[in-house]
Formats: C-alpha cells, sequence, structure tokens
C-alpha cells in the first residue's frame, strides 16, 4: 500500500493527464500535502482562488482518487497558509489551532500585502537591490524605462516568467522610481482586483471603485494569470485598460505565462496584453544565483563565507524565493546555534531543502534536449558539425553544465569523446546568446520544465 505522500503524488500526476497541463499548472503545481492524519489530508495551495476553485470542482474527485490508492476512506481540505515562507511551511510542523485559524480565512491572499503598508509597495524591492543577470537583463532594462519614461515606450509591459523570479520584486521598483518623481502609482494583486470588484458590485459602489483604479498615472498588477476564467472581472479589466491606455497612462502586468497559454482569458483581452512589450524573466545562472545571495546576505548584514554561498547556489537552482529561503534559515540557526556559517552548517541545516532538489542524470538532459530538438541521441553525440547538429548540441553543453554535477571533461566524453575546451566553447556560445536571443531562452526554459518535470514524475 503506498504511503500518504505517494499517493497524493501519485494523485497529482493522474490530475495533470485529466485536467490537462494549463489548467494544472494554475491550480494544482504548486499545491503540497501539508499534513496527513488518520485520514484526513491537508492539502496546502498557494492562494484563494485555487483553494475554491479545488474545492468546488476537485474535492471530491481527489478524494476519491486518494481513497482507491491508499484503500480507505479519506477527507481532504484544502487550505492557504500566510505569514509563513515557503522554506517554513515545509519545516515548521502544524499547530492544530494554526490549521483551523487558517481554514478561517480562506480567501485571504499570500500574506505578503499585509506588510505592505500604507504606501502599497515592500521598501527593500528596489531597482538598486535586484540583481541583473542572463535570465531578466531584458526584463530589468524594460521596466527600468518604462520607469523612466511612463506611458512612452511600452505600453503595457508585459513581464512574464516562472514562479519566485523576481516579477513582483520589479513590478515594486517600477512603483518606487514613480512614486519619487511625484506620479500617483497603484499596485495591486489580480486577486486584490477582483475581490475590490466583487465588493463594489455587492456595495454598489462601483464609481468608487473605477475611481480608484483610473485615476492614477501607473498602473502595477501582479499576476494577471488569475484573471483566466473570471468573466465579469475581465470584462471590468478591460475597460480600466481601455481608460488608462486612452489617458496615456502606463500599465505594467506580470503574469507566470504569456497571454497565449492563458486559456479562459477573452480575445480582446489577449491582444491588449500583447500591446506592448512582453519580456521574459528566466531561471538565473549560477554566477547570478551566488549575487543575488552575496546581496541578500549583506542586506543581512550577515557574514556567509563565498564559498557557502556558492555551495548553496549550486543545490538551489530554479527559483530565487527559494534560494532566499535558504540563505534565512542559514542566518537563522547559526545564530541561534552560535555557530559560524560554514559549509558543514549550510549541509546539516538545508538537507532537506537539497533533498527535494531533483537529481537529474547527465544522459537524460542529453535526451531531453535531441528529443527537443528532434534530433537523435545518436547525431548529438555525432561528430557532424552542421548548424542542425550544433547548436542543440551547445545548448546540451549549457544545461549539463547548469544542471547537473558533470565537469568539463565528463560532458565532453559523455557527448562523443569531446575536448574540454569545446564544451567550455559551447557553454560560452550559449551563454553570450542569451542576452540577445529571445527564442533561446524560450527553449531553455521549456527544456528546463521538461527536466524537472520528468525528474520529479519519476522521483
Ligand atoms: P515572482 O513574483 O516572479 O514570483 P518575486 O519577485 O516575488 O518573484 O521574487 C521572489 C524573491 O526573490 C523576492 O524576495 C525577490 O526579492 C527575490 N528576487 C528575485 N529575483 C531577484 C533578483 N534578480 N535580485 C534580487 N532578488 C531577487
Ligand atoms: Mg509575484
Amino acid at each position: 500500500m503506498l504511503r500518504p505522500q505517494e499517493a497524493w503524488q501519485a494523485v497529482l500526476g493522474e490530475l495533470e493527464i485529466s485536467l490537462g497541463r494549463s489548467s494544472y499548472t494554475t491550480w494544482l503545481k504548486s499545491a503540497k500535502l501539508l499534513t496527513y492524519e488518520d485520514g484526513q489530508f491537508v492539502i496546502e495551495v498557494p492562494n484563494g482562488y485555487a483553494k475554491e476553485w479545488l474545492e468546488k470542482r476537485k474535492q471530491a474527485e481527489v478524494q476519491r482518487l486518494l481513497a482507491e490508492r491508499l484503500g480507505r476512506n479519506v477527507s481532504v481540505s484544502f487550505v492557504v497558509l500566510q505569514h509563513r515562507t515557503s522554506a517554513e511551511a515545509e519545516t515548521k510542523p502544524l499547530l492544530r489551532e494554526e490549521r483551523e485559524d487558517n481554514m478561517a480565512c480562506p480567501m485571504a491572499s499570500t500574506g505578503r500585502e499585509i506588510y505592505l503598508g500604507t504606501s502599497n509597495l515592500l521598501s527593500e524591492y528596489t531597482f538598486e537591490t535586484f540583481v541583473v543577470g542572463a535570465g531578466n537583463r531584458f526584463a530589468y532594462a524594460a521596466s527600468m524605462a518604462v520607469a523612466e519614461q511612463p506611458a512612452i515606450k511600452y505600453n503595457p509591459l508585459f513581464i512574464y516568467g516562472g514562479t519566485g523570479l523576481g516579477k513582483t520584486h520589479l513590478l515594486h521598483a517600477v512603483g518606487h522610481l514613480v512614486r519619487q518623481r511625484g506620479l500617483i502609482c497603484r499596485y495591486i494583486t489580480t486577486e486584490t482586483f477582483v475581490n475590490d470588484f466583487i465588493e463594489a458590485l455587492r456595495n454598489h459602489s462601483q464609481s468608487d471603485f473605477r475611481d480608484k483604479y483610473r485615476r492614477v498615472d501607473v498602473l502595477l498588477v501582479d499576476d494577471v494569470q488569475f484573471l483566466s476564467g473570471m468573466e465579469r472581472a475581465q470584462e471590468e479589466f478591460f475597460y480600466t485598460f481601455n481608460t488608462l491606455q486612452e489617458a496615456h497612462k502606463q500599465i505594467v502586468l506580470t503574469s507566470d505565462r504569456t497571454p497565449k497559454r492563458m486559456v479562459k482569458l477573452e480575445e480582446r483581452l489577449r491582444t491588449r496584453f500583447e500591446w506592448g512589450l512582453m519580456v521574459e524573466v528566466s531561471p538565473p545562472d549560477l554566477e547570478t544565483r551566488i549575487a543575488i545571495l552575496q546581496q541578500k546576505a549583506e542586506q543581512r548584514a550577515a557574514n556567509v563565507p563565498s564559498e557557502v554561498l556558492e555551495f548553496v547556489a549550486r543545490q538551489i537552482q530554479s527559483n530565487v524565493r527559494e534560494l532566499e529561503g535558504a540563505l534565512n534559515r542559514l542566518i537563522a540557526t547559526s545564530e541561534l546555534l552560535g555557530r559560524p556559517i560554514t559549509v558543514q552548517l549550510a549541509r546539516d541545516t538545508l538537507s532537506d531543502l537539497f533533498g527535494r532538489q531533483v537529481n537529474i542524470s547527465p544522459m537524460q538532459v542529453v535526451e531531453t534536449v535531441a528529443a527537443y530538438y528532434g534530433i537523435t541521441v545518436k547525431e548529438m553525440i555525432s561528430a557532424a558539425r552542421n548548424k542542425e547538429l550544433v547548436v542543440p548540441r551547445q545548448v546540451a553543453m549549457y544545461l549539463l553544465r547548469q544542471e547537473t554535477d558533470a565537469s568539463l571533461p565528463e560532458i565532453g566524453s559523455l557527448l562523443g569523446g569531446r575536448d574540454h575546451t569545446t564544451v567550455l566553447h559551447g557553454v560560452e556560445r550559449v551563454k553570450e546568446r542569451l542576452d540577445t536571443d529571445d527564442q533561446l531562452r524560450r527553449d531553455l526554459m521549456h527544456l528546463r520544465e521538461r527536466l524537472y518535470v520528468n525528474a520529479s514524475s519519476e522521483g
């Protein structure tokens, strides 16, 4: 018989197939088994929308699937945790009162807004504290341009990319800069917009609502993917959008996916989202990860040796939020135990985070890249040097370097006995091109997605 965690993973796999990729990503991808006790599953979901959607449409099915797997009756509840970083949520055992407390206020969102205060912007999310690297250079430059000259260049600016990669940070940074210049700016999450809208309908206060969102010079809207499927709110958003555009006001949007991939989004909104400039943030490379850790350590006035920074940066690869969580935990543990921050302490304190990191084998990378570009592994490792093969080969070199522990000579020998300098050249070529080549950045994002999805479904 399966253990609860295994049963949950298996059910997630089935739901991914039955729901289709995009619904799955929207509603279930970050759902986690929080606790299991005597047939009672508590699943953590990232926000009130996911909770509501799952409760309304999927609760019975999830229960049935889990029951089949475990061979017993089960019940399932979905909760949204607040005031907690994801790292804490994964390690701290949850007390019963806390759990009930959380279930009592389901629609509250991420909890971050609580710290936003009246200014609505997080003080530490500025351009100065944003570390620029290959994955985010373009998004950074575009955000800066928009903040310096709102509604002149790119309108709207649409920033998209995976979770924890700095989209919200950039949005706040734009906000700080335009406020310094005396412009009126409003930052909102899409959840707030939708909640406000529903509230306005209920209280017949639509005109206040409209004023609030339309009397601004710059409107910053976070996570617009949550508009998917919200028909009335989309309509209202459409009018807000048009009013602002016509008045030459700047709009900046973020989303975890491109407008094309937002299913259940009205066509007229989709075209508007695509109107201005779309920029992607992709996962940071090793150097950028180290630089981010360095900067966060400095912000906390913590003395973290560079070998420890590199060690952590090598282990945690795809998400800046997790990177930061790991560093925070390391610093806290060092203070609590009165031990200096060393690689050994990092190993001891963070092992569970590293354990969760999926391990990707070098051969998996080669196979995934070959399949992605529609060539065979044999072609990949052959001596032939036509362009259709050279590019995938260099991409494989780059990914092997970034995502596995393989050394340059090991990569060379895996790819048909090539010299380590050839590998180094290939890796460098890809790095250079990442700065200018959008398509390549997208390819790498998709490749990483495939690698991690396959690796975690096997694990
Ligand atoms: P997203 O909105 O894309 O999910 P966030 O903007 O919330 O991600 O970023 C998650 C955390 O990582 C934040 O604390 C943010 O400050 C930090 N972060 C992300 N990218 C960078 C970066 N390039 N430099 C510094 N901090 C970053
Ligand atoms: Mg965000």
